[in-house]
């Protein structure tokens, strides 16, 4: 007997889960309609480069955790499975020419994401994220609605106590002279450097901030800020950034070690996390500015930013607190029929009042009356309908589980009566 298994690294969402997860897409396309971002689909795979120049080839995920397609021998392309969204939207973008749209383009998209990472407890390999992108406008204050944005996500979908982390890493002016700075500090320190990141002082020293190694964090934290080093026009962006975010009254943290480790990325940087939560691999989510991009994958050079909220942590978060995080909706009625035999009757009923847009369960199995109205009230029905030798004369009974009342009513004013009921319990 074969016993199958979900692939490593993955789960299915049962219903509850599901359930959960479709709340917070609906909080999701709320929010995007409210803050006026419009839906994109991109395909679920790319061609590799596209993340390869899009992310950097010099990143983990593109070293280690791009899911990287097996090309059928004839194809000489190579495809990823998408480990994020925004190298994806900003290559439509420039597909699509919508430089020639006004300005800000603003999309978002919802959707699984996978990545080769090793799995752990609020790390999949396939995941799922919320993703805006706000592209053709240099900001300052974009990126404190932006910010505001994922802030008001969190509060909507019930995170408690979320934290903005925010930081400017410089821009192409003022960033190459930290970077010598940031070389020079780890530079003499190399001894001190686990392999891997003394590799990447040559390729990329903004990527040792971010090291996940523990022996790293006191070299970190002693390391100069690029606070220090930005350049007049990022410091007046990032004092803008933050006085709309107080006029906002959206709380923050400077932190002064954050950053994003690829050369696109410009200026705003902020994650979210929760508060007493701030270590590593715990961000509920992150963005930040990347203004060399949309040059990078073949369009005119354009200022944009966007943020990625995982979802599967914020439905962790949310079991953490013990918040609702769902409410699954059971049918309002059940039909039920005294001839067990009779199936055909209950089937029409059902499928007439589902007509009218009523969520409905016809009881299928030729089993006692008595016993089809027990599994009704397991399953918290509102009503069941009970098809009898009334129904020769066209009427049913209707019980009211709940008040455990019960009364003839004419077949053809079931609907009208149940959504009347309906709307009086709110029933959904
Ligand atoms: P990143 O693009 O790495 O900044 O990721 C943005 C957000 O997506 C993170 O803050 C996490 O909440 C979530 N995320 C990233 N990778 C994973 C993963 N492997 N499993 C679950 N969530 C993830």
């Amino acid at each position: 007997m074969p016993s199958f298994r979900a692939p490593r690294g993955t789960r299915d969402l049962l219903p509850e889960t599901r359930a959960g997860l479709s709340r917070l897409e609906a909080i999701a396309r709320s929010l995007a309609a409210r803050y006026g971002y419009r839906e994109i689909e991109t395909p679920l795979f790319e061609q590799t480069a596209v993340f390869e120049r899009g992310i950097g080839e010099v990143t983990d995920v593109v070293e280690k955790e791009l899911f990287r397609l097996a090309p059928r021998t004839e194809e000489s392309e190579s495809w990823a499975l998408r480990p994020e969204a925004t190298a994806g939207i900003v290559r439509a973008y420039v597909q699509a020419g919508m430089q020639t749209w006004p300005q800000p383009v603003k999309l978002t998209l919802a959707g699984p994401m996978f990545r080769y990472d090793r799995p752990q407890a609020g790390r999949y390999r396939q995941f799922y994220q919320w993703d805006c992108e706000a592209i053709g406008d240099p900001g300052p204050a974009v990126d404190a609605e932006m910010i505001e944005l994922g802030w008001r996500f969190y509060a909507e979908a019930g995170v408690p106590n979320v934290q903005v982390l925010l930081n400017s890493i410089g821009d192409a002016a003022c960033r190459p002279a930290y970077l010598e700075t940031l070389k020079a500090y780890f530079g003499r320190h190399s001894a001190q450097l686990p392999e891997l990141e003394r590799r990447r002082l040559e390729t990329n020293p903004l990527r040792l901030l971010d090291s996940k190694d523990p022996d790293m964090a006191a070299l970190i934290a002693a390391a100069p800020k690029i606070s220090q080093c930005l350049c007049e026009a990022c410091e007046t962006h990032f004092a803008s950034v933050r006085a709309h975010l107080d006029a906002l009254a959206v709380p923050y943290r400077l932190e002064p070690t954050l950053v994003r480790g690829l050369d696109y990325y410009a200026r705003t940087a902020f994650e979210y996390y929760r508060s007493g939560a701030e270590g590593q691999q715990q961000a509920l989510g992150g963005g930040g500015r990347y203004d060399g991009l949309v040059e990078l994958l073949g369009g005119r050079a354009t200022p944009g930013l966007g943020f990625a909220l995982g979802l599967d942590r914020v439905l962790l978060a949310l079991d953490d607190s013990g918040a609702a995080a769902t409410k699954e909706t059971t049918p309002l009625a059940v039909i039920v029929g005294a001839d067990p035999a009779d199936t055909t009757a209950r089937l029409k009923v059902a499928s007439q009042l589902r007509a009218e847009g009523l969520a409905v369960r016809a009881e299928l199995s030729p089993r006692k009356l008595s016993r089809q109205l027990e599994s009704a009230a397991k399953e918290h029905a509102h009503f069941a309908v009970i098809l009898g030798d009334e129904l020769a004369d066209g009427h049913v009974q209707l019980k009211d589980l709940e008040a455990g009342t019960q009364r003839l009513v004419p077949i053809g004013e079931l609907a009208k009566d149940l959504a009347r009921a309906a709307r009086s319990h709110h029933h959904g």
